[in-house]
Formats: structure tokens, C-alpha cells, sequence
């Protein structure tokens, strides 16, 4: 039997979770350089302190609580995006996920 993965349906329910959208200081830059925008403006524009002042999180467009990279069904950032994003289900997750994310176990071919 091979190994189960969940395959992303892009249902978007991840981009509009409330919370922080992690960022190490080397995936600011890469979404700096990505971006085309210089590193502070992109850090003033598109960033704040996350909840626990440890560090940057990605904000949410006004009045929502979707992230201000989502378009449509798409990230905007989708090669580059925060691992966080890029993680989730398969490389974490947390109780009750299925409940709120819409990916499919695939099975991988041995
Ligand atoms: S960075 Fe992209 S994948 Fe991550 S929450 Fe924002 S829109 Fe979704
Ligand atoms: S909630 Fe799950 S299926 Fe929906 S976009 Fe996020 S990872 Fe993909």
C-alpha cells in the first residue's frame, strides 16, 4: 500500500481562517523579491505583528478575515507562499481539520 496524502481542492477555507499567517524572515524576503517590491514596503504594506509579538504575520484584507493574498481562488504568492500555507494538511494540521478543509486522501504509487 503507498503512502495517503490530502490533495488541496483549493476551497480556500485556509486563506480565510482568522489567525496569523506565520512568516520566517527568509519567506518575507522571497515574497519581497517574488513580489517585486522593495523589502520594507512590503513589510509595511502587507505585514503586521502577530498576535504573540514573536514575529510577522501576513495581514488580512480590510474587514475580513481573508488573506490579502488570496484572489479569487488563487494565491497570489502560490510558488512562494509561507509554510505554514504549504504545509497544511500534510505536513500539519490539528484536530477536527476535516471538518474544515475540503483536500482528498490520494494514494501515492509505490
Ligand atoms: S498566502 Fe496564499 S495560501 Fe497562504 S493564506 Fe494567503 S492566500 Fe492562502
Ligand atoms: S482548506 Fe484544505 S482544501 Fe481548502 S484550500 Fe486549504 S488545504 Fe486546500
Amino acid at each position: 500500500m503507498g503512502k495517503v496524502w490530502y490533495q488541496c481542492q483549493r476551497c480556500t477555507n485556509c486563506c480565510k481562517w482568522e489567525g496569523d499567517v506565520v512568516l520566517t524572515d527568509r519567506e518575507v524576503r522571497k515574497m519581497s523579491e517574488y513580489l517585486k517590491i522593495p523589502l520594507y514596503d512590503f513589510v509595511r504594506d502587507y505585514t503586521r505583528l502577530r498576535e504573540n509579538r514573536q514575529g510577522l504575520s501576513l495581514i488580512d484584507k480590510e474587514g475580513t478575515t481573508e488573506c490579502i493574498m488570496l484572489d479569487g481562488e488563487n494565491c497570489k504568492i502560490q510558488e512562494v507562499k509561507p509554510y505554514q500555507c504549504a504545509g497544511f494538511p500534510n505536513r500539519w494540521n490539528f484536530e477536527g481539520w476535516r471538518e474544515v478543509c475540503e483536500a482528498v486522501p490520494v494514494e501515492e504509487k509505490e
